[in-house]
């Protein structure tokens, strides 16, 4: 069964509001098996909503709107759902006893204006609000459903799991749907779909979506069958196909972040951690102190940012800073070298590089970054240029990259 939902309000199409409703009632309908094929979202304009009602109606078995069912002249949905289904409207006094009940216990005088709220489309099951004033409706028509709910999230929340739940639990067929989410490191975006297209791309089912952030990279793949044994078949063999092509760039196969596998590495063997951060200024730092029991395995580390603190506290010497420049594969060794010296922990990381956007007065290209991963026996770095002209994507791609690399030296070691 597949089903689209509205958000309706002139305010979710300002930059200042996000429609988040939409957001869950598709885990609601996916939890069911219901497929969401599309969202819109719709000023308060009757004609507008209306049109894109029939439509909706046109393309699937369910169609979901939410808000515009308060009092005022803006709130169209109750209109603009008639409209489109040609019923008409019709005055419910028990409705407007219950609104008005409400205002009672609130102790204050019902606007007249609320008695809007009283109307019900000709043929539709009222919902009940048990947290406001507007009633949401159940309306059906030939094998379609339109399901009116208010807009207020935990209105909406409180009605469709009370009272649309159960229904849409007789009537959806039965699906499961199961996800697959692979974590992928180490590659570019359009290296990892060159290497996976060929598999995911023979099969409609899973539909595969590769997703990329800073160097971060997702592979879900989406079953959807009639039973959870099928589903589950179908990823383990899209799956286990994707997996042997892409080897150990998977780091995470539950959906864990590249910090909480490492940290699950460290703790394992009872392996410390520091780290010696210049260009990334405490932000790997952030990334592994913001998993819960951390402290297992990290100790720490240090933001030498200026030449006077690698020196100070990391013991990089001065000549080799000069020689070098702080933005060298050098510099990089001996950070993370004074940090093993400095912590006594088990493993370093070290960052020194140029985040941009121009190149500073060391002349290290703007986006260059030496990373150093190691032990008190063997450190290794790594080197890499980025070209984006963001600090911030910039700092973020280091970090991932970092991760990396000692995440890949674990799986070593
Ligand atoms: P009310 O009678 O309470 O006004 P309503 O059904 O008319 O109910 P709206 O006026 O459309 O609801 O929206 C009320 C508030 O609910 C909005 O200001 C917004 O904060 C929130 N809201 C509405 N729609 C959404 C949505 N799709 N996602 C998140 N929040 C929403």
């Amino acid at each position: 069964m597949e089903a689209e939902i509205i958000a309706v309000g002139s305010e979710m199409l300002t930059a200042g509001r996000v429609d988040t409703n939409s957001l869950f009632l598709t885990a609601q309908l996916n939890d069911l098996g219901i497929e969401v094929t599309a969202k819109h979202v719709i000023g308060d304009d009757r004609e507008r909503l209306a049109s894109a009602v029939r439509r909706a109606l046109g393309a699937v078995r369910l169609v979901i709107i939410s808000g515009g069912l308060g009092p005022t002249e803006d709130d169209v949905t109750r209109d603009a759902v008639a409209l489109a289904l040609d019923r008409r409207q019709t005055f419910t006094p028990e409705i407007l006893a219950g609104i008005e009940q409400r205002f009672r216990t609130m102790n204050r005088p019902m606007p007249e204006i609320n008695r809007r709220q009283a109307m019900v489309i000709e043929g539709a099951h009222v919902l009940p609000n048990e947290r406001g004033t507007a009633p949401g409706q159940w309306i059906e028509d030939a094998d379609r459903i339109a399901v009116l709910l208010p807009g207020p999230p935990h209105e909406l929340k409180h009605m469709f799991e009370r009272q649309c739940l159960p229904r849409l639990a007789r009537i959806a067929p039965p699906l499961a749907i199961h996800t697959l989410v692979l974590r992928i490191s180490g590659m570019s975006e359009s290296e990892l779909d060159q290497t996976i297209a060929p598999i995911y791309k023979r099969y409609e089912n899973p539909a595969t979506t590769v997703l990329a952030h800073n160097g971060d990279m997702q592979v879900h793949l989406r079953a959807r069958c009639a039973s959870e044994r099928e589903a589950k078949a179908l990823l383990a063999e899209v799956g286990s196909q994707i997996e042997l092509a892409l080897g150990d760039r998977i780091y995470s196969r539950n959906g864990d972040p590249l910090e909480v596998v490492v940290g699950q590495k460290l703790a394992a063997r009872r392996a410390t951690l520091t780290v010696a951060e210049s260009a990334t200024g405490g932000g790997l730092a952030d990334r592994i102190s913001l998993v819960a029991g951390s402290s297992a395995y990290f100790l720490g580390g240090f933001v030498t940012y200026s030449r006077r603190l690698k020196m100070d506290l990391l013991g990089v010497p001065e000549d080799l800073l000069h020689r070098f420049g702080p933005v060298s594969r050098e510099t990089a060794l001996a950070m993370a070298n004074g940090a093993l010296r400095r912590t006594g922990a088990t493993y370093a990381i070290a960052i020194t590089g140029n985040a941009g956007p121009t190149t500073d007065g060391d002349e290290a290209p703007s986006g260059a970054f030496f990373v150093a991963i190691g032990t008190s026996q063997d450190v290794q770095v790594a080197h890499r240029v980025w070209p984006a002209p963001d600090r911030v994507r910039v700092r973020a791609f280091a970090a991932q990259m970092a991760l990396d690399l000692l995440n890949r030296r674990l799986n070593q070691s």
